[in-house]
């Protein structure tokens, strides 16, 4: 036996841990390149100790040892070294931080500090498993170190990752810790440079302290949303948005806060300045990249925002979150509920502020981002009505299709006996602005939303209100500005004798011929010149919606309707007349026919033309006759 033999020590690991071991080596993290993630925490954490020991004794020995992470490989011996100069440990320190799992080294510290310094100190890490993500990779890892301790000798840990471990003396000058790794032999890519430089700008970027990778420094970005505001500079503002997002764009604005209370955290997030999902890109999922302590955890984490905020890039860094939380844990974690819903109310925030102070910059977010952050009103309980004051539409008021209008100003403009907001709904502006349903709008004065987008009607008709005002469209049966809208408007003076008769005589026929078309026909108090509309009974979505309902369930049915008819129209007065002689009945019930299919057009349904054709051509020839003077007069 050697001499060196008979000093090792041999320990059988805590029960824990050889289960943990056992984990690890199968499923606990599916990219197994994170054990150098953790090695780098652990190694980022000791230095971190160190810096915070030398705050209060400002002449320790060693304090002109830099503060820094050296990771050198041999491809050969398959042997990767993880160096720092950081806190190192004591032989009763390795046994009780390395050789056991419920007491984190990292956790007494905390437990150690003041309430202040805990503050201060950035350490990472409460559960104290990291370390032995390394025998993922590793047939067996060496570890020596030597405490900043006076006087404490080095030591040397080693084991193969099962059951044992076995503790030598060791020489070792320098204050710190190496973690020697030999790598399993199909693991050996972990000593190639590239490799290494790859997963340390992949989660290790922003650690504070150098990380030279064979004496080349490998993690060059600072963390700057763990610094003062007043230190960074736009341009480093700018360059960390295109490093996490990918682009070249420039930031519409951004957002740097840190939280205190009920969580300390610190984010910066940025709204990009375009809408990849217009441009017909898939939908927005990059998430936001958390950290704990500077160190990644997750770069695409979603569970941080809520889909309507899909296209905010950004970074949250919270020193309460564990460095080995996995993706199913997220969901249980009471931190990252509390850090999204403060993240929420901090966008929500900004953009009611930007739309009240930078009015412009607000609109151009919204055109970009505004159908994505609608979705909110939907899905947002929490915070429905403050998304809705920042919803815009283009309205009657509008100029043109560019203009935008919030609901509140809507809601402030509303004559006094106006008691509901109303909306139409089609494809376009022009489309709107020809639809019959705007007349009785048009007349009274009365302000109209123009839905163009699918999803606004879903959208105001989940809101149901705005400042208690209900939200109706133009096209339902019983709109509130009709009630006062009676017969009174009706000039009788131009109408034609016995016309009230007549009047209901035509509806009679026109209930009778488009039985199976229409739930009822009825006098209309809402149109101004069109002949005739179809409405909706209350409760019935409009006809965009269910074309839109249509388009994903062929077998959808759009619902029948209520045709109003305008007894002031000239077609429909003589129409009237025509109907008092029974010779007329077959001409009259093919116009009735092709007036409300007329009007299904106008509302944009579409329908086999194959009946309407042949009818438009009797009906044309119809009128050649008149014209002509041939046949019966049909034209009074
Ligand atoms: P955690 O970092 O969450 O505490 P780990 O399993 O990663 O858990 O590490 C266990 C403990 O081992 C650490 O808390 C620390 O006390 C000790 N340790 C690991 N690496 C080092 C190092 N490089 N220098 C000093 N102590 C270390
Ligand atoms: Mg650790």
């Amino acid at each position: 036996m050697t001499e060196k033999m008979k000093k090792e020590e041999s320990f059988e690991f805590q029960a824990e841990i050889k289960k943990l071991l056992n984990i690890l080596s199968h499923s606990l993290y599916t990219h197994k390149e994170v054990f150098l993630r953790e090695l780098i925490s652990n190694a980022s954490d000791a230095l971190t100790k160190i810096r915070h020991y030398s705050l209060t004794n400002p002449d320790y020995e060693g304090k002109d040892i830099p503060l820094e992470i050296n990771i050198d490989a041999d491809e050969k011996s398959r042997i990767l070294t993880i160096s720092d100069t950081g806190i190192g440990m004591t032989k009763d320190e390795i046994i009780q931080n390395v050789g056991t799992i419920a007491k984190s080294g990292s956790l007494e510290f905390i437990a150690n500090l003041s309430e202040q310094a805990k503050k201060d100190s950035n350490i990472i890490g409460q559960f104290g498993v990291g370390f032995y993500s390394v025998f993922m990779v590793a047939d067996e890892v060496r570890i020596r170190t030597k405490s900043y301790k006076k006087d404490e000798p080095a030591f040397e840990w080693h084991s193969d990752g099962t059951g044992k471990y076995f503790l030598n003396p060791v020489e070792k000058e320098k204050r710190g810790t190496d973690i020697v790794v030999h790598l399993k032999d199909e693991e050996k890519e972990y000593t190639e440079k590239f490799r290494i430089q790859s997963i340390i700008k992949k989660y290790s970027n922003f650690v504070s302290f150098p990380i030279m990778v064979c004496g080349e420094r490998a993690n060059q970005i600072t963390a700057i949303w763990k610094e003062p505001k007043k230190d960074i500079k736009e341009e480093q503002y700018n360059e960390f948005y295109k490093f996490i997002s990918n682009t070249e764009d420039t930031p519409l604005f951004r957002l740097h806060t840190s939280a205190e209370a009920p969580i300390q955290f610190s984010s910066i997030l940025y709204c990009p300045s375009t809408n990849y999902e217009t441009y017909g890109f898939k939908k927005l999922e990059h998430g936001l990249q958390l950290y704990s302590n500077k160190i990644l955890i997750q770069s695409d984490c979603k569970m941080l925002l809520p889909e309507y905020l899909r296209f905010i890039h950004g970074v949250v860094d919270s020193a309460d979150i564990p460095l080995n939380i996995s993706r199913e844990t997220f969901q249980d974690n009471m931190i990252i509920h509390k850090m999204k819903s403060i993240l929420v109310k901090q966008v929500i925030t900004l953009l009611q502020d930007l739309a009240k102070n930078e009015k412009e910059k607000y609109e151009t977010f919204w055109r970009q981002f505004g159908r994505i952050l609608k979705e909110g009103v939907h899905f947002d309980f929490e915070n429905k009505d403050t998304l809705a004051q920042l919803m815009r539409f283009n309205t009657s008021a509008c100029k043109d299709a560019s203009g935008l209008i919030s609901l509140k100003e809507y809601a402030d403009r509303m004559k006094p006996e106006q008691k509901e907001i109303y909306y139409i709904t089609a494809v376009n502006r022009e489309t709107i602005e020809k639809s019959p349903y705007l007349e009785i709008f048009r007349k009274k004065d009365i302000e109209v939303l123009y839905l163009t987008d699918p999803n606004d009607e879903f959208l105001l008709s989940g809101l149901g209100e705005f400042e208690k005002k209900p939200i109706r469209s133009a096209d339902q049966a019983n709109l509130d500005l009709l009630k006062d809208t009676d017969k009174k408007i009706v000039d009788t003076s131009e109408e034609p004798q016995n016309y009230e008769e007549m009047f209901k005589h035509l509806l009679k026929t026109i209930r009778v011929t488009l039985a199976d078309r229409v739930i009822d026909v009825k006098e209309s108090n809402r149109l101004v010149d069109s002949p005739c509309c179809l409405v909706n009974p209350d409760g019935v979505p409009s006809v965009h919606v269910q074309k839109l309902i249509q388009m994903v369930d062929s077998n959808y049915k759009i619902s029948k309707k209520i045709m109003e008819i305008n007894r002031k129209n000239r077609m429909i007065q003589n129409l009237a007349r025509m109907n008092e002689n029974p010779g007329y009945q077959p001409l009259i019930e093919k116009m009735i026919q092709q007036l409300f299919e007329n009007a299904l057009m106008q509302d944009g349904v579409v329908f086999d033309p194959t009946a309407m054709v042949p009818r438009l051509n009797e009906l044309m020839e119809e009128l050649t006759k008149a014209v002509l003077g041939e046949g019966k007069r049909i034209i009074v």
